[in-house]
């Protein structure tokens, strides 16, 4: 085996008992998504590096250390997306969307990061991203709030998530409270650590977002960034807790909610749960206004969020959810005759049964092992198809999940059977 090729560090196959639980996620999400008139945009894998450097901005973790970036052949300096914002953007200003236009967005699919591997953090790992463009009014930022929320519900797990909620203010009033708070920490030099430090001088909000318990009453008593927010940015952030009160959605605000990337302004908010130990955060986002004209665009207004897949699947697993089989019927065919007749009857059957999950039995062997895999696929019912039956035109049906009898029936009336069995 030590000559195997394994998957890469990082990245993870999704096998076949895990898919249905992942389909049945997806599935939701599409349902929710769609009830709030939200359109899917589908988007390349890989950017130009200049892209995520520009919006995620250099002094961030993702640019500075995580990114999968390598030279085209023709020299170009390409990046696996480390996320989708920057790309659903980048397109959107290609192709025009913007211009006096409101858009609401999804996308849906990998992401990759050179992380360290731990349960919860991946390289290759799977965000559905959710933008909406256009639009400067709080609802829009609250709507989002409550889009997440139905989908908790939806997806049975809104007991494991809470809300938390802050607000960044303008650039304007940011770079004022940036100031005071370089000039508290730089009074507290000694409590800071190596990262701290750097960032101190390239990005100093990030320091609010350590996860050092060392630095804990250090950044507890650094000043709040809440009280220097204008008029304008506080109406906007009390519009949104007014409308989460009203329609019962709990929040805590956490002023130390910065957010790893520069584009944000105003609303951000994180979804967290503590059953993931440390990768508590399944969905993040906000307000990111500035990056449109920071891409090129004319000043425009943007909030969106990213959830993190295999973090939701991960609390889902805790449900343990009942999941429909792969297979609704299963043909057994014993002899020459029954092998060449039913394969084509199977045929019938998929075309008169639209939608049933019909499988056969290709490997054969005797009545009994074929029986045996017949029960262990799951199947409500097992077609057993002998010689005798084919020169007769009939087939026996098996219940295979209660106790009622075995009939036999003419190959059209066992159609019949399974139409009212499987169709709705
Ligand atoms: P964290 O603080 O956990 O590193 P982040 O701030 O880097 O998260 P975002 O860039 O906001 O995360 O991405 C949104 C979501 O995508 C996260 O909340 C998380 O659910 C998921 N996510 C981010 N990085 C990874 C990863 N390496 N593996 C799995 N999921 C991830
Ligand atoms: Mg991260």
């Amino acid at each position: 085996m030590a000559n195997n090729i394994q998957a890469i560090r990082g990245m993870h196959d999704v096998l076949p008992d895990q898919t249905p639980l992942w389909q049945y996620a997806e599935n939701i999400i599409r349902e929710v998504l769609s009830s709030y008139g939200y359109s899917e945009i589908r988007l390349p894998i890989v950017e130009k590096t200049e892209l995520f450097k520009r919006s995620i901005g250099e002094v961030t973790d993702i640019v500075e250390k995580e990114m999968y970036t390598f030279d085209d052949r023709n020299g170009d300096s390409l990046t696996l997306r480390p996320e989708g914002t920057a790309g659903c953007l980048r397109a959107c200003l290609e192709h025009g969307l913007l211009h006096n236009q409101v858009h609401r967005l999804w996308y849906y699919g990998q992401m990759y990061r050179h992380e360290r591997p731990q349960k919860g953090r991946y390289r290759q790992f799977i965000q559905l991203g959710v933008e909406t463009y256009g639009m400067s009014a709080p609802d829009i930022d609250a709507e989002l709030i409550l889009l997440m929320d139905r989908l908790w519900k939806r997806l049975g797990i809104r007991d494991k998530v809470s809300l938390q909620l802050n607000s960044l203010g303008t650039i304007a009033e940011r770079s004022v409270y940036r100031n005071n708070l370089v000039a508290y920490f730089e009074q507290h030099l000694d409590a800071l650590d190596e990262d701290s430090l750097r960032r101190l001088k390239t990005n100093p909000l990030r320091i609010l977002d350590t996860k050092n318990p060392a630095m804990k009453d250090v950044v507890a008593n650094a000043p709040e960034l809440m009280a220097y927010l204008g008029e304008d940015s506080l109406q906007h952030f009390q519009a949104i807790t007014t409308i989460l009160d009203k329609v019962g959605i709990g929040y805590e605000i956490n002023t130390r909610l910065v957010r790893g990337l520069d584009y944000y302004s105003k609303t951000v908010f994180e979804w967290v749960t503590t059953e993931l130990g440390s990768q508590g955060t399944v969905c993040a986002g906000g307000r990111y206004d500035g990056l449109i004209e920071q891409l090129g665009g004319k000043p425009n207004h943007a909030v969106g969020f990213a959830m993190g897949m295999e973090r939701l699947l991960a609390l889902m697993e805790t449900l343990n959810l009942p999941v429909a089989p792969a297979v609704d019927v299963y043909l057994i065919r014993v002899g020459e005759q029954a092998e060449q007749q039913g394969f084509y009857f199977a045929e019938a059957i998929r075309d008169n049964v639209i939608g049933i999950k019909l499988q056969i039995d290709c490997v054969g062997g005797s009545f009994k092992s074929q029986f045996k895999k017949a029960d262990k696929s799951g199947a409500a019912y097992a077609l057993i198809l002998g010689d005798d039956e084919v020169s007769r035109g009939e087939v026996s049906i098996k219940p295979l999940r209660d106790n009622t009898e075995q009939q036999v029936l003419s190959q059209a009336a066992a159609i019949e059977f399974l139409q009212t069995s499987f169709l709705n």
